[in-house]
């Protein structure tokens, strides 16, 4: 009796504390209507970026990539990449099979991006890359090679073509002073002339979801959208020729890279936004810019979470209403923490530990309302996710003419490859409705493979459903 007693008094407690959050975080709760809605106004962001007379005041920007079609095995042979903008800088070196219908990561090396790199100036950021890929080069033996170099830069960026690129604004933490509006795929090129013994020419400068997209497209040759929820978060996916005015020509189709962060910049998600990302806003690198991503991308949500909790505990909510120093210190609590207290089993002990460290003595009570917290927020990360990009795929739809569509999904990005609430770890389908379910998306397919290939069926199954 007494064991049923002790279970009994502990769902009681889970249920009280979860009922106590959730009032509190009401905001934070989208509702299915609410999460159509987004998808909505995110399909008229597109056409708005889209339009040559609407794109200039436009917060998505949907810039072309001048990535013309998916790969389709005219290029093979061996290149060396270097990717810049994530968490780490990564020099790879890849190959391509001869008929172009494979490529496989021979190597890749990562080099840290310390302050002095993400936040000095450009002369500085742009040696560091030429200086890591001579070295990457050198531990590969590769120097007496003449390569093509694939730069992914995952960074808005206007191009006019594939192997030009000029900055339109720095994002995540990243803010290097003296690129913002300059070409940056001349600025490596200088700086790798520097180095008399390499030869490399810089073929291409890819967004990362774009680069994503074409490393899935030679997995599967239906891939035609690229999605990237990391450090930040953003999508790109392939647009007719005729629908893109700000670029000649009406045939085939392009990669449109959507630069979905900023969905918000100009007040479209205002009433969704709530008092915590507003401050979390405020405190940034770049208050009023990326207003998208601030709700969903990895870089912002322990943040997110800590100044919820800061809040609560004010309101006498939590930890007896003791408010300790590290709390109210800015970015004390990360991503990673966010996922380690919503582990499945070690979640309740992990919340425990994080809290302790944070000097927060907390009770019983405390570690589950606070796991509930961080459940609540990558809830709505993952749903506002799914929202836009189920208005991407019912663009590509529409495009088609279709009421049904098969189509497949490149992901990539820390957040959606160790997020621990995910499907099983297996490629897997999401039924069918998507569109009208943008949380069918919660739960992101993912597989261990380091590129995530999500398959979407996909069709208008409102009254079926
Ligand atoms: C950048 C995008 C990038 C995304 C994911 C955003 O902050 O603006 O260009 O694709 O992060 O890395
Ligand atoms: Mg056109």
């Amino acid at each position: 009796f007494a064991v049923h007693l002790l279970a009994f008094h502990f769902t009681k407690l889970k249920e009280d504390q979860i009922t106590k959050v959730d009032r509190f975080l009401h905001q934070l709760r989208l509702s299915d209507d609410v999460l159509q809605d987004v998808a909505a106004r995110f399909q008229a962001e597109m056409l708005k970026g889209l339009a040559r007379d609407t794109n200039p005041t436009a917060a998505v920007k949907m810039l072309p990539s001048f990535v013309r079609s998916l790969p389709d095995g005219s290029e093979k042979g061996e290149f060396l990449a270097v990717d810049l903008g994530g968490s780490q800088l990564r020099a790879h070196q890849v190959r391509v099979s001869d008929d172009g219908k494979q490529s496989s990561q021979l190597e890749s090396k990562f080099y840290p991006t310390p302050k002095e790199v993400t936040q000095g100036n450009g002369a500085e950021l742009f040696d560091y890359i030429a200086d890591c890929l001579s070295d990457f080069m050198d531990t590969r033996n590769l120097k007496q090679k003449k390569l093509p170099l694939g730069f992914t830069f995952s960074f808005p960026c206007k191009q006019t073509k594939l192997d030009e690129g000029v900055l339109l604004e720095w994002t995540k933490h990243f803010r290097v002073r003296g690129v913002q509006g300059t070409d940056v795929v001349s600025s490596l090129h200088r700086a790798l002339q520097k180095h008399q013994d390499i030869d490399v020419d810089v073929l291409a400068l890819v967004n990362d979801t774009v680069g994503t997209m074409m490393t899935c497209g030679y997995d599967d040759p239906r891939c035609e959208v690229g999605l990237i929820i990391g450090t930040g978060t953003n999508a790109c996916y392939m647009e007719e020729m005729r629908h893109i005015s700000l670029v000649e020509g009406d045939e085939g189709r392009m990669c449109i890279n959507t630069e979905w962060g900023a969905f918000g910049d100009d007040g479209a998600l205002d009433d969704l936004r709530t008092e915590f990302d507003r401050e979390l806003d405020l405190g940034s690198l770049n208050p009023g810019k990326q207003l998208f991503e601030k709700m969903i991308s990895s870089l912002y949500l322990g943040e997110l979470v800590r100044l919820i909790l800061l809040k609560m505990t004010k309101e006498g909510l939590l930890f007896n209403g003791k408010v300790s120093a590290a709390l109210l210190t800015k970015g004390k609590i990360e991503m990673k923490h966010v996922s380690a207290m919503e582990k499945y089993k070690e979640g309740l002990s992990n919340t425990r530990e994080i809290l302790t460290e944070l000097k927060l003595f907390p009770s019983e009570e405390d570690c589950v309302a606070v796991q509930h917290v961080c459940t609540i927020v990558s809830f709505r990360s993952a749903n506002l996710c799914a929202a836009a990009l189920a208005a991407i795929l019912t663009r590509l739809r529409d495009n088609k003419k279709l009421l049904r569509m098969r189509t497949t999904v490149g992901i990539d990005g820390g957040l959606y490859k160790t997020h621990p609430r995910r499907l099983h770890p297996s490629t897997t389908r999401v039924p069918a409705g998507l569109a009208l379910s943008p949380r069918a998306q919660l739960q992101h397919p993912a597989s261990p493979k380091c590129l995530m290939r999500a398959e979407l069926e996909y069709g208008l199954k409102r009254e079926a459903q």
